[in-house]
């Protein structure tokens, strides 16, 4: 989501004359997007601005700016904290960034830009890419949800659906400059559509784009277990182009746990879940988050989130210490897991995924896959690499010039986080 956010405002500020430069030192304008879901993504971004201190002293003419969730959540105490910042600007008004800067570079005044505009959609500059031939596209902003523990609804406010023919104008004229893949964003995709005209679903949504031609895969992130419908998974087992992964976090396997995080479902009913979505959709792989050490976790709710991981066989898991954040439910309880322990059960996941992610991935040793090649691959230039539709990450000889194509691909050898294989053609 940040990402996306970047290069929309990285668009929008192109269109003006800005240039992306490669090093701080060259920048006259230097923007942060951050995350506050936890405090370690928040210091990291104190202690990057704390750094540019010096540079601010040597040339007072730079524009540094915070933008994104710790912006709308922090606000006026950033330019306390952090005196030699000139912007802060929150989640809803990046759009209005060309005139911002402008602000602070004619009137030399710093600028807030906290309000609660409900922006839904951001004119995108087709010019400015992150790679052209996969795309972020965010179909709704903000979260409903309110799990106990998570700051996302407090800074990027209520749920907002964009229309299907908003996105499907913006997806269109994506694939008609080169792109091939597209991922829905959501922080809760599964309830696209409330709120607007007509009763209108994630499925709808999907297969309005399902006929784009020129377009090969459609993939959408988050799912939330409670909000994802059987009628979903029908819809998606039946469109081709949706690729056959699914991000749903479980975020624990504890009855106990799930209940104190307002989760709204029991560990059962997410077994049962992706059951029946293995069973509609062939070679479907599923990832999941999991936060450890949460208030009142015992050893025997953690040994439940072991059972569900190693009984589910997660493709792919992001694991989480639990971080209290201000003004949430789950504040107002004691953060009584000690760190210590937070960090063993943490470990304990890690290394159980790597252990699954590897027995899994040996299973691909000799199969065929379709691969969507990205580029060179960053361990080594000469190789290229590329996605699955499952999206694992699969490292392969091939020239340049596949880049943006499809390439069938064998497997040969495999670690937990990448398959190696040998190009077959391409298509
Ligand atoms: N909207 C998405 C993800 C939101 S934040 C969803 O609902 O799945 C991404 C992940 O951060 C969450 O899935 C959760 O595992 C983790 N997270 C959120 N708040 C947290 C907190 N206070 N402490 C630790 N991890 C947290
Ligand atoms: Fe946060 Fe829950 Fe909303 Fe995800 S669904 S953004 S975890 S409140």
């Amino acid at each position: 989501m940040n990402k996306l956010d970047a290069e929309l405002s990285l668009g929008l500020l192109q269109e003006e004359g800005y240039k992306i430069v490669d090093k701080v030192d060259e920048a006259d304008v230097i923007l942060f997007y951050t995350c506050s879901v936890r405090q370690h993504a928040e210091d990291k971004v104190y202690s990057h601005l704390g750094a540019l201190k010096t540079l601010k002293k040597r040339r007072p003419e730079v524009i540094v700016g915070v933008l994104g969730c710790m912006a709308q959540k922090d606000g006026e105490t950033i330019f306390k904290r952090m005196p030699h910042v000139d912007l802060v600007c929150g989640t809803r008004m990046f759009s209005r960034l060309p005139e911002m800067l402008l602000k602070i570079r004619n009137h030399g005044s710093r600028v807030l830009a906290i309000d609660e505009d409900q922006i839904v959609n951001v004119k995108r500059a087709v010019t400015y890419r992150l790679n052209f031939y996969q795309a972020f596209v965010t179909v709704m902003r903000g979260c409903d949800n309110y799990c106990s523990y998570c700051i996302v609804p407090y800074v990027r406010g209520r749920e907002i659906s964009r229309t299907i023919a908003d996105v499907k104008e913006e997806v269109q004229s994506l694939v008609s400059n080169g792109c091939r893949e597209v991922t829905l964003l959501g922080q809760n995709i599964n309830s696209y559509g409330k709120g607007l005209r007509g009763n209108v679903t994630l499925g709808d949504l999907l297969t309005e784009l399902n006929e784009i031609d020129g377009l090969d895969r459609i993939r959408f992130v988050t799912s939330h277990p409670a909000d994802m419908s059987r009628g979903l998974i029908r819809t998606i087992s039946r469109l081709e182009k949706v690729c056959e992964y699914l991000h749903m976090p479980a975020q624990s396997g504890s009855d106990e746990v799930l209940k104190r995080m307002r989760r709204g479902y029991p560990a059962g009913y997410y077994r049962d879940l992706i059951s029946y979505a293995r069973e509609l959709i062939p070679h479907l792989t599923v990832a999941s988050d999991f936060i450890v050490g949460f208030p009142g976790e015992t050893e025997e709710d953690f040994q439940e989130t072991v059972r569900l991981m190693e009984d589910i066989r997660f493709q792919n898991c992001f694991i989480f210490k639990y971080s209290p954040r201000t003004g949430t439910k789950a504040a107002e309880l004691k953060d009584d897991v000690p760190d210590e322990t937070k960090r063993a059960r943490n470990l304990k996941l890690l290394e159980l995924q790597k252990k699954i992610s590897l027995e899994e991935n040996t299973k691909m040793i000799g199969k065929k896959v379709d691969v969507l090649v990205e580029g060179a691959s960053k361990s080594n230039p000469n190789r290229l690499s590329g996605r699955t539709r499952q999206n694992h990450i699969v490292v392969f000889n091939g020239s340049q010039d596949l880049v943006g194509k499809l390439a069938g691909v064998v497997i040969h050898e495999v670690t937990d986080l990448t398959l190696f294989g040998l190009l077959i053609g391409c298509g």
